[in-house]
């Protein structure tokens, strides 16, 4: 099981890796954007502002934020227990005060190392095709260099995903209670047991 999904993850990989920027760009363009600088993805009452970060993101974050790595994100809320009723789960998130706790007064706080997410909204690869988020920006105008800028950070952020996955999956232990603390967040870099 695990050895199938790692060859499929590969196989993505090196799908990812040939995803023609230019062609990416084009789609991008044809289906136009424009930040309204509503923070609207940000928010909490206009649907999920759930942001998911990796590793390499919190740590980017706390560089530039002076942040310890407790102080903004949380393990990904999750039922699934092992045999000793010890909660396991996938990937951090942003806390939130309802919105993200980075947004202040309608702005970013950490906007030039936001999440890949938060970077590439609305737009996101779903098995390597384009695909778009609800957001009041769509339609607007964007410019050839604007669009070959996002298809190349959507790539990056594609790319970094898959990694993600293929380096949890490759270190990943099952659910079992071998560590202490009552919640083990399992990521890229192995297991982190923690005392919420
Ligand atoms: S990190 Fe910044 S851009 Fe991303 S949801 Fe939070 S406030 Fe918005």
């Amino acid at each position: 099981m695990k050895k199938a999904e790692l060859i499929r993850l590969k196989i993505s990989l090196d799908k990812a890796l040939e995803i023609d920027e230019k062609e990416l760009a084009i789609q991008i363009k044809a289906t136009g954007f424009e930040c309204k600088k509503c923070a609207r993805c940000c928010r909490a009452e206009f649907g999920d502002n759930t942001v998911v970060v990796f590793p390499s993101e919190i740590r980017s974050i706390c560089e530039k934020a002076g942040l310890s790595r407790d102080d903004f994100v949380k393990p990904t809320p999750s039922e699934d227990r092992d045999s000793k009723g010890k909660i396991h789960t996938f990937e951090w998130v942003l806390k939130k005060n309802s919105d993200c706790i980075f947004l202040k007064n309608g702005l970013c706080e950490i906007y030039e190392r936001r999440p890949h997410i938060c970077s590439t909204y609305p737009f996101y690869l779903l098995d390597g095709k384009l695909e778009v988020s609800e957001c009041m920006g769509i339609g607007g105008n964007i410019s050839n260099q604007e669009s070959l800028e996002l298809a190349a950070l959507l790539k990056k952020r594609y790319i970094t995903e898959i990694k993600e996955s293929i380096d949890l999956l490759e270190k990943f232990k099952g659910f079992t209670p071998s560590g202490s603390g009552s919640v083990c967040v399992h990521d890229s870099e192995g297991e982190h047991w923690i005392q919420p």
